[in-house]
């Protein structure tokens, strides 16, 4: 290996992947194969798999040393998985890419170019989204526009985590060790000079998507909380309006009983009132409690993640994981 060449980390988290590792790699290798001016390495982080994802890429380590891995102790989760990647990347830029062949690899050498040309963050943006369903890509569009809404930092839209990312970017990255990740708020959170390429997304290669509505609504309302307490505030807004409601109605009823004298039906507003008002706080509770889980969460100090495995070593968490 010569010393003068940049290193270039491919990182791609993979859990149940056994269908389409090939085929990345692949296409990968045709990749690093051509483009000699850079040395390579890919860092596949096996998040916890129950299929022979982990045994095909020591396969592939096997017969090409470029090829690096990191298993997980268990499944955490793709936002752990890339944090544990980034954590164990060498590259003087880390690629961030599927394994599910979504992002096209041979998109890597536009974003090198970017990256020589001095930008430190060039992320693709999708421009469609075949084999997507019109509900995810509604869904997805409504998200961002209200998290944009509500945050002050700009959210990139239609944009995954398929990324180049200079060395300071991932310095940054890995300085930032919430334990309820939303990386790609972390990725608008930490700025430098951005630069945004357009590509069609392609359908899964193989396999299966491991995202479900569950999941997803679980990143939204992460990616809600982890970046603004403008629930809270709306929560507070709401409380005070309808505490002023409340105050002019009770004045009404004050009124009307010294004039008219006590009228005893009421049934029926008395009702309405609590019904509303226990309602709205049980979900004002609610808000309040999402945040408070939070800062539950952060304050016990875990370490992210436990490592399985660094390549053929046996690992135990080191300093790396504070
Ligand atoms: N992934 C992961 N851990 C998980 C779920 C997913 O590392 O718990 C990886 C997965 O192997 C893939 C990437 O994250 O490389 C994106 O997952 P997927 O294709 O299922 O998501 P989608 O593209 O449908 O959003
Ligand atoms: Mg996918």
């Amino acid at each position: 290996m010569e010393n003068d060449k940049k290193l270039v980390t491919i990182l791609v988290p993979a859990y149940n992947e056994q269908e389409v590792l090939h085929l990345l790699y692949d296409r990968l290798k045709t990749l690093m194969d051509e483009h000699s001016t850079y040395n390579f390495e890919i860092l596949f982080v096996n998040d916890g798999s129950k299929d022979d994802t982990l045994k095909i890429m020591q396969e592939l380590r096997k017969n090409d040393n470029r090829v690096c891995y990191l298993n997980l102790s268990r499944n955490y989760g793709k936002e752990t998985a890339m944090i544990a990647g980034l954590d164990y990347s060498k590259g003087d830029c880390v690629i961030i890419i599927d394994a599910d062949l979504q992002d096209p690899p041979e998109l890597i050498p536009e974003m090198l170019k970017y990256w020589e040309e001095g930008y430190d963050d060039v992320y693709a943006k999708r421009k469609s989204r075949k084999g997507e369903t019109f509900m995810k890509k509604f869904t997805s569009k409504m998200y961002y526009k209200t998290l944009q809404s509500v945050t002050n930092i700009e959210i990139q839209k239609d944009t995954g985590d398929f990324r180049l990312l200079d060395r300071r970017c991932v310095e940054a990255l890995k300085s930032m060790r919430e334990s309820e990740r939303y990386t790609k708020g972390l990725f608008s959170f930490i700025g430098y000079n951005k630069k945004e390429i357009i590509y069609d997304r392609d359908p899964r290669a193989a396999g299966s998507t491991k995202w479900n509505y569950g999941k997803l609504i679980n990143l939204s309302i992460d990616g809600l909380t982890s970046f603004t307490t403008a629930p809270l505030r709306w929560a507070a807004i709401f409380g005070i309006l309808v505490s002023l409601a409340g105050f002019l109605y009770m004045l009404v009823i004050i009124f009307k009983a010294i004039f008219n004298g006590i009228d005893v039906p009421g049934y029926a507003s008395t009702m309405v009132v609590i019904l509303f008002l226990g309602g709205l706080q049980l979900i004002f509770l609610g808000v309040i409690g999402e945040y408070l889980g939070r800062a539950f969460y952060e304050t016990k100090g875990r370490p992210l993640y436990f490592i399985d495995r660094y390549n053929e070593e046996k690992e135990t968490n080191k300093d790396l994981n504070k």
